[in-house]
């Protein structure tokens, strides 16, 4: 799960690491209201979307940059109305870009330096890891690929937790001194174990700025967590938002669903995430792309399988669906009446190719016949595969 940037920094505020002060609004007119509490002449106005590359991004209006310095209140809100419910577009939402709800007014920082700071799971070594550089702000991944020595990495043994000569030797990879590895030996080690005790995937500063006034700030946050740890932390729970999320797995979640939603045409519907991933790459290999991945797990409901059928049915990209099912513990029968029941509140508008194998096979496949639905059926997932790239493409 994501979070949006305001809410990582209510987070870290709690863990004791620094961050400029801000709030959000949702309308021009609270916008202004921030700004005038705030105060002064140096803010800063931010689109909170679950994307970075806002400060580079360009609205589809024509209003360029997500991130804007502002030196009053009546900016603030004039910067506010041209930002709130338009669609932003950066390197990372793709060119469908994202709708601005919520905007982040803060006090501005004076920057001196901007630098990069990352935690992030390694499964080499089966550890967080976390990553430094120098070349914070801008693209991580250009610097990465263009300059990799520039990236300090230190594995951290979850165990022992960021040992203070690890922390140290990460300031020092960042060329700081004096009182502000001090301060940057604290923020590090509040991020360490604000990551450990939230279950965190990956935890992302960038920049980390050293302000004018010689104080380590982080400046921008992304977040993300484990979804499978989320039932421990129903603090972070209560931070999703899913108007940022993917409609099809919003509602895919609402049933606990293991599904993921991807941009070819062929949706899969399947039992098992091996069974699943290989039922992904094999219609890869028969020339056809996949519209999500979903493995409707082992006991599911004829409930849940409806309620599956029905968001691959209802994808307007969807042009074939595959079903594919190995009767384990999962039987073959409970899947087709799920399939007959979500067929007959959701038109069927696209070819259905099933295959089916193991528990229960024959009297799932004659409750499949009996329904009367049109059904392309098929022997082996090879077979299943072809028929079900033809059936997309029309041939
Ligand atoms: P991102 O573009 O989505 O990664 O958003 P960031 O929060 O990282 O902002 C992008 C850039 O805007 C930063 O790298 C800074 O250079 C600049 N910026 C953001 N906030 C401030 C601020 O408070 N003061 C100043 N001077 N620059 C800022
Ligand atoms: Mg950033």
């Amino acid at each position: 799960m994501n979070i949006h940037e305001y809410q990582a920094k209510e987070l870290m505020e709690k863990y004791g690491v620094a961050t400029p002060k801000g709030k959000v609004a949702e309308t021009p007119e609270q916008a202004e209201a921030i700004a005038k509490e705030i105060g002064g002449s140096n803010l800063v106005i931010k689109a909170q979307i679950h994307a970075g590359g806002r400060g580079k991004g360009t609205f589809t209006s024509g209003f360029k940059g997500g991130v804007h310095l502002c030196d009053t209140p009546a900016k603030i809100k004039d910067f506010a109305s041209k930002m709130l419910g338009q669609t932003l577009v950066t390197h990372q939402t793709g060119p469908e870009g994202r709708l601005v709800n919520k905007l982040l007014i803060a006090e501005s920082t004076s920057i001196e330096k901007e630098l990069y700071f990352a935690i992030v799971m390694d499964r080499t070594s089966q550890s967080p890891v976390i990553i430094a550089s120098t070349e914070g702000g801008v693209d991580i991944e250009a610097v990465s690929e263009k300059t990799p020595e520039k990236i300090t990495h230190e594995i951290v043994d979850p165990a022992l937790g960021l040992q203070p000569f690890q922390a140290l030797k990460i300031a020092k990879s960042l060329g700081l001194k004096g009182d502000l590895t001090k301060q940057a030996v604290k923020l590090f080690q509040n991020l360490f174990t604000m990551f450990l005790k939230t279950d965190c995937s990956l935890l992302e500063i960038n920049p980390l700025v050293i302000t004018k006034e010689n104080k380590v700030l982080a400046l921008d946050a992304k977040f993300n967590f484990d979804d499978n740890a989320l039932y421990r932390h129903p603090e972070i729970v209560a931070y999703r938002d899913t108007a940022e999320e993917d409609p099809r797995e919003v509602e895919a979640s609402k049933f606990s669903l293991n599904y993921i939603g991807l941009d070819g045409n062929i949706a899969c519907m399947v039992n098992g995430a091996g069974l699943a991933m290989a039922t992904m790459d094999i219609i890869q290999y028969a020339g056809g792309k996949p519209a999500n991945f979903l493995d409707v797990g082992g006991g599911a409901s004829e409930e849940q399988v409806t309620e599956a059928f029905k968001i691959l049915a209802s994808d307007k990209n969807v042009k074939a669906i595959l079903v594919n099912i190995f009767g384990g513990i999962m039987k073959c029968d409970i899947i087709a009446q799920g399939v007959i029941n979500a067929a007959k509140i959701v038109k069927l508008e696209v070819p259905l190719i099933v295959r089916l194998e193991g528990t229960n096979v024959e009297a799932g496949k004659k409750l499949l016949k009996e329904s009367g639905m049109a059904i392309i059926s098929a022997d082996d997932l090879a077979d299943a595969a072809k028929k079900a790239v033809a059936a997309a493409t029309g041939k």
